[in-house]
């Protein structure tokens, strides 16, 4: 196997030349020594990573880290206790875990909140579910064909979400929790911090690896808006925790999080009313978004861009209210929008370590955008119009109590 040796102390051709010797005494070959780089590349042969550390001593040249072909490093004064530390157990942490176990390292995963992270507990997995048995109820509400009348009866969300609960538990056990043992590594339970060495340390025990995977993902995050904490809200993950079906919704945010919980209730029979600061579906192509619109008046989804939530207040009636530019007033009872922010390094692994930790190699995922619905009884939105346009600041006039 071809590896990189980091060696101190080598000045000159000569250092070089020695440094070449004692390295095909430990037994590797197809050496190439760089003195000024302070590297050698060689193939190891059948010399053991204890071999190649020690392959030096006794001359006044020191190897200070050996990095094998895919950047990961061993300690050289007696080796660390993995080759590799993941933090977060989601599916950017377990693709990297598979991927260093193939490499046959040491591999250790630490999470502190649920096995599988975002996607198979609070969001893909949970949000398909959803969406296909909404689909379902939307079907059968609708009738396209002359002649043939169909209907759909309420909803019972603590059984749907009940269903939904048993997907998420079975594909965390079989897709995440049963590969640790499949692929043969330690899966900790804890909050994982940078500290000195660069190490982790993690409830009070201390983890050094040779590398560091930081796969924090990310998290909802509340929008400053005034009023909208004592409002109360819901964001993508309590939304589908719900054991009633709001009769209404509005969903602040225009994004693919957004937008899937729009039609998700609206397929459910809520009433949904969109915010949306730029434009729905901003980061595709504008045929996509055309078509998304087209496709949610269909499901009778009301859908406002360029507008933003100034303030929400309850106003004694049991409902939100959306109010804002043109034809944002009137509004659902309950708003909803989403936001997430990412689980960066330098947030919730404190440390001054994290600086020196230039080993640590990051897979969060970037600039996903849920909804923060507010859930309230009776609450207004007020809206502005963005882009200089003339509407600001108009409150909607309440709409029927439900
Ligand atoms: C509602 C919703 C629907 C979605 N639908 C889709 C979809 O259909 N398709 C798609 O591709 N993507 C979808 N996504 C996005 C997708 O779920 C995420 O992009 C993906 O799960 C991120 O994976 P990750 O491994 O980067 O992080 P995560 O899965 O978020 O895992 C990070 C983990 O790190 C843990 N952690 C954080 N800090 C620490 C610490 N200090 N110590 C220990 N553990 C820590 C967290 O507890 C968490 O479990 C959706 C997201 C949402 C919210």
């Amino acid at each position: 196997m071809s590896v990189e040796l980091h060696i101190s102390g080598m000045t000159c051709d000569a250092c070089a030349r020695h440094a070449t010797g004692a390295l095909q005494d430990a037994g590797a070959h197809d050496i190439s020594v760089d003195w000024r780089a302070g590297r050698a590349t060689i193939d190891a042969g059948g010399a053991s990573r204890r071999d190649l550390a020690r392959a030096l001593d006794g001359t006044k040249y020191r190897v200070e880290r050996i990095v094998d072909p895919i950047g990961v490093g061993a300690s050289i004064d007696g080796e660390y206790e993995y080759d590799l530390a993941i933090i977060g157990s989601g599916g950017g942490a377990f693709a990297a875990a598979i991927a260093g176990r193939g490499r046959d390292l040491r591999v250790v995963m630490v999470e502190r909140g649920v096995v599988g992270g975002t996607c198979v507990n609070i969001g893909c997995i949970p949000s398909k579910a959803l969406l296909a048995a909404a689909e379902a109820r939307h079907r059968a509400a609708q009738s396209h064909f002359p002649g043939i009348s169909t209907s759909a009866r309420p909803v019972d969300m603590r059984q749907l979400v009940g269903a939904k609960d048993e997907i998420v538990g079975e594909l965390r056990q079989s897709k995440y929790i049963d590969l640790a043992g499949e692929y043969v590594f330690e899966l900790l339970e804890g909050d994982a911090r940078f500290v000195e060495g660069p190490a982790l340390e993690v409830d009070g025990r201390r983890i050094e690896a040779g590398r560091y995977v930081v796969a924090t993902g990310a998290e909802p995050t509340v929008p400053d808006v005034p009023g909208l904490a004592e409002a109360g809200y819901l964001t993508s993950t309590t939304a589908m925790e719900l054991d009633e079906l709001p009769g209404s919704l509005i969903v602040i945010g225009g994004g693919y999080v957004a937008m899937e919980q729009a039609q998700l209730f609206a397929h459910l029979g809520s009433q949904v009313r969109m915010l949306v600061r730029s434009t729905l579906a901003r980061g595709e192509e504008p045929q996509v978004a055309e078509a998304v619109r087209a496709a949610f008046e269909d499901d009778g989804i009301a859908v406002h861009e360029g507008v933003t939530a100034d303030h929400v207040r309850r106003d004694g009636s049991g409902v939100v209210q959306g109010g804002g530019g043109p034809g944002g007033g009137g509004g659902g009872s309950t708003p909803g929008a989403s936001w997430r922010r990412t689980n960066g390094p330098m947030r919730s692994l404190a440390g001054s370590a994290i600086a020196r930790a230039n080993s640590a190699c990051s897979s969060r995922s970037a600039g996903v955008r849920p909804w923060l619905p507010v859930h309230a009884a009776s609450s207004r939105v007020r809206l502005s119009k963005r882009s200089g346009c003339s509407v600001a600041n108009r409150s909607a006039a309440a709409p029927p109590a439900e």
